[in-house]
């Protein structure tokens, strides 16, 4: 590919924002600095950007910035507005049930989607949008320095080593998620991301559809859990279930039953695309068999099962040095638990869009940065260390250790306000506590500036 070169518009002009990723993160940031009325370009490291991964969640508040975003009905008809949550002990035994979106009087749905698909319903955006230029894939940021007028960024195409770009911009943005060059740039001496002891192996499967049909589920406890909810129609009126099973195996008495190397408490292969063999994990699950779903018959029937180990990074002291900054998975890896990580992005870029939309190219750049880090490095911190202490969920934990055999009434092992108190006090940290966020406008920014587009 040919080596190319350019530069940022002349003082005046809006400023280049150069943004390493073109993941979920990365594309939203892409249509916010837009409507900020900044000049966004995304360089992807892949050559194709294809739907990888699996469902994932996303949040009222986080529909509330794509709604804003005009994307509210293309997001309607990619996934499920999930109507409830529900957990379960390992023997299927009720313990919380709570709606969720639209359902649980929220302004804006909460969205059951598959990964890969909103990607594309994103790129599609951005290339509509902004133009088709705006997207490079098969760039890869290598390095970049900053200096005093703005970043000179070095792409390389991964597969042949080739230095493909050499690209001026105002500002760098490094939503590169979890092996993230530009946080690495920053920060060498950080390690590999830290496991969590769990293993997650991820799939989805075409099944009868379970509960409401827009249900999400989740059953058992820290040790040993399963996550399932619909993404989209299958066929013959069945349904895409997604679904996860989750294993601690960094205890040895959890480990053995299982015939593969992944198994071992210290995997270091964190590629979101691993695939395996289910009779690695299917054993410990073989008697998961509930009226409501057949947990080892959704495992068998998945086309390809992928494994990933649960990781995360210690919260940083900082996001943003001088003309660069971190955002999404690059900037605050975290366990995905209470369906945070999609949604957690999404929010970091509105954040930096509100931060940059007055600035000029010139000194208060950084300063701009400063303050998109300040309003968002400290929430999202803590939100990591929440999912640590297994989020929401704990409560399933709870009831494990306080009844490990079973029990007669939920309310001998925990009461309703010990549920209800764990629930909102996540909702509250995490940003989607209904009241407040109800109180938010519909608009992309507040309503006493004029958007860039209007
Ligand atoms: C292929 C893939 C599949 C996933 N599947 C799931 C899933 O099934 N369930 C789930 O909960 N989460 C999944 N995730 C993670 C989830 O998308 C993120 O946690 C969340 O959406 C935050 O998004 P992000 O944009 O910050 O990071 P990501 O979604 O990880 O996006 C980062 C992007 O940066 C690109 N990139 C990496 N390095 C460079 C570089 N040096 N230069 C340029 N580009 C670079 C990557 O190719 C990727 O497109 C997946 C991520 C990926 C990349």
């Amino acid at each position: 590919m040919a080596r190319m070169s350019r530069r940022s518009p002349s003082p005046g002009r809006p400023p280049v924002v150069l943004i390493c990723g073109g993941g979920i993160g990365g594309l939203v940031a892409a249509l916010c600095l837009d409507r900020a009325g900044l000049h966004p370009v995304v360089f992807e490291a892949a050559r194709q950007i294809r739907p990888l991964g699996v469902g994932i969640n996303l949040l009222p508040h986080a529909v509330r910035i794509l709604t804003a975003l005009d994307l509210g009905p293309a997001l309607a008809s990619a996934g499920i507005a999930t109507a409830d949550l529900r957990y379960y002990t390992r023997r299927g035994e009720p313990i919380w049930a709570e709606p969720r979106g639209i359902d649980a009087g929220y302004r804006w749905p909460q969205y059951s989607v598959h990964r890969g698909e909103l990607q594309m319903l994103l790129l599609d955006a951005v290339r509509t949008r902004l133009g088709p230029d705006r997207v490079h894939t098969g760039h890869a940021l290598a390095s970049f320095e900053t200096t005093a007028s703005g970043v000179e960024a070095t792409f390389t195409d991964r597969t042949s080593g080739n230095t493909v770009a050499n690209v001026h911009g105002d500002l760098l943005i490094g939503a590169d998620g979890i092996h993230s060059v530009v946080r690495a740039h920053h920060y060498p001496d950080e390690r590999e991301p830290v496991f969590s002891g769990r293993l997650l192996w991820r799939g989805v499967t075409e099944a009868d559809p379970f509960l409401t049909g827009r249900s999400m589920i989740m059953a058992g406890h820290a040790n040993q859990k399963f996550v399932a909810y619909p993404i989209g129609p299958g066929s013959s009126g069945r349904m895409r279930i997604n679904w996860i099973a989750e294993r601690c195996v960094s205890d040895p008495s959890n480990r053995g039953r299982s015939s593969g190397a992944e198994t071992d408490a210290t995997p270091v292969v964190r590629d979101w695309n691993r695939t395996v063999d289910p009779s690695h994990f299917l054993p410990w699950f073989e008697d998961w068999r509930f009226p409501w779903l057949d947990v080892p018959a959704l495992i068998r029937g998945a086309g390809a099962v992928y494994e990933f180990p649960m990781s995360d990074r210690d919260p940083v002291a900082r996001w943003s040095f001088g003309r660069t900054t971190l955002l999404g998975d690059a900037a605050h890896p975290m366990y995905p638990v209470g369906s945070n990580g999609a949604s957690q992005a999404i929010l970091d870029a509105l954040a930096l869009a509100n931060a940059l939309r007055h600035a000029e190219p010139g000194s208060d750049l950084a300063d701009a940065l400063t303050s998109y880090e300040a309003a968002r490095l400290g929430p999202t911190s803590q939100i990591v260390l929440a999912n640590r202490q297994q989020g929401p969920e704990a409560v399933m934990q709870m009831v494990e250790e306080r009844a490990p055999d079973g029990f007669k009434h939920l309310s001998d092992v925990i009461s309703d306000a010990e549920l209800a108190d764990t629930a909102r006090h996540y909702k509250r940290l995490a940003g989607f506590d209904p009241d407040a966020l109800n109180r938010q406008g519909d608009t992309l920014f507040p309503e006493t500036d004029v958007d860039a587009d209007a």
